[in-house]
């Protein structure tokens, strides 16, 4: 088991409880309805959980990142839509704490961490997510004004959002601007249609001679890929962590259902083929464990996010086949009862197969990785 402070052990506890007592009654009709549940994100504040890196001053609970992963996990086991929703917090919010100055920290982070608002950031284009230089939304400087053009896909919370980190070319280079909802020519485009984390609108956003105001430029004009690529890499350990709680979740429910099913009068858990099965399970999930709170606990040492690029990018993608192949697993050993559609089994298979395209694939992840330890060897 990784080892946690006290602290971090009593929050980890504390999340279970609201996620077990609140979270999985309503998790599976959320779901199917496709409605994200605005109403649970005041009890989500309360915890902590919305702001768990960001400064007291403006809301957080300054727990930390570790803090972050520790609820993505535990929310995932019954409810990943939630944690996919804080994930897609996650990076924004980075990007408005670490580069926003004071006056746009103070009038957009602390409702957002409070629960009183929603924000996303929108990179993705359709021409293609992995190719993000090629940038295709303009914003032209007109005056004290940005007249932005251009259209965005895939965007987590993208639906529901009040505020929108949006990156944008400025000249040829790239630049972050704060879109609030209600600015004239900002419009929530189609929803996607989605195979997982069906509460979470993830949706096309268009502009349309969009004017936002120069004064919501976050940094400066040329900063936006390194605002983007530093909110992605603290936000990636996340998908790491909700990937490890999607396992965890179909794991409980294999090891019940092995337990309870009985087959040629003893319940199948003294089957040694369904023993190997749950022996494997186990295995992999410890395994995501370490990878997928290694870069957390660097970022919570002070360690720059340049710096943990790599393990960042391996716990996404460890934590995304984790569950993949964990959830495939417990719906083998349910044999056909693991198939319904209606029961939580499916519902994590598909989430677990959304987590691959999402905040980079996975095969890009590997290729991060590759990069850094081909460089390692060089030097
Ligand atoms: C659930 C979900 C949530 C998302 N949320 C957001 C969000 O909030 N904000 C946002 O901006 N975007 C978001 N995205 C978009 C996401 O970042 C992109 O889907 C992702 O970057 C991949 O881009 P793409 O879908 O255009 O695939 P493509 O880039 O077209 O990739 C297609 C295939 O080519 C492979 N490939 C690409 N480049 C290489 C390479 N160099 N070498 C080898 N193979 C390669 C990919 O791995 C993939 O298999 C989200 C996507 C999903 C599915």
């Amino acid at each position: 088991m990784f080892e946690m402070s006290e602290e971090l052990q009593e929050f980890r506890e504390t999340v279970r409880r609201m996620a077990e007592e609140v979270l999985l009654p309503r998790a599976l009709d959320l779901d199917n309805r496709g409605e994200f549940p605005r109403d649970l994100l005041p009890s989500l504040a309360s915890l902590g959980i919305i702001g768990t890196t960001a400064d007291r001053n403006v809301g957080g609970s300054a727990m930390g990142y570790v803090a972050g992963l520790v609820a993505a996990e535990e929310i995932s086991r019954v409810y990943p839509s939630l944690a996919f929703f804080l994930e897609g917090t996650q990076a924004p919010v980075h990007a408005l704490e670490h580069y926003g100055n004071d006056i746009q920290r103070n009038r957009y982070l602390a409702p957002i961490i409070r629960g009183k608002q929603i924000v996303c950031l929108a990179a993705t284009e359709p021409t293609g997510g992995s190719d993000v230089a090629n940038l295709n939304t303009e914003a032209l400087r007109e005056g004290d004004t940005f007249r932005v053009r251009g259209r965005k896909v895939y965007i987590t919370n993208g639906g529901i959002a009040d505020l929108c980190l949006l990156l944008v070319r400025t000249g040829n280079r790239a630049s972050m601007l704060a879109v609030e909802k209600k600015t004239p020519g900002f419009r929530i485009g189609q929803r996607e249609s989605q195979t997982g984390f069906r509460s979470v609108p993830i949706s096309e956003l268009l502009f349309e001679d969009c004017r936002v105001p120069a004064a919501n430029l976050i940094a400066r004009e040329g900063d936006g890929h390194a605002i983007a690529l530093s909110s992605f890499i603290v936000s990636r350990p996340t998908i790491g962590a909700i990937g490890l709680g999607i396992a965890e979740g179909a794991f409980e429910i294999a090891l019940r259902f092995a337990r309870e099913r009985v087959l040629y009068g003893k319940p199948i858990s003294r089957l040694q083929h369904i023993q190997f099965m749950l022996a494997e399970m186990e295995t992999e999930i410890e395994k995501a464990r370490w990878v997928v709170y290694y870069p957390g606990a660097a970022l919570d040492r002070g360690v720059p996010p340049r710096r943990v690029g790599k393990w960042a990018a391996r716990a996404k993608a460890v934590g995304a086949e984790t569950a993949l192949l964990v959830t495939q697993k417990a719906m083998q050993i349910l044999g056909g009862q693991g198939v319904n559609p209606q029961s939580h089994l499916p519902r994590l298979l598909n989430d677990a197969l959304e987590l691959f395209p999402a905040s980079g694939t996975v095969e890009v992840m590997k290729i991060i990785q590759a990069t850094e330890i081909l460089r390692r060897a060089r030097s």
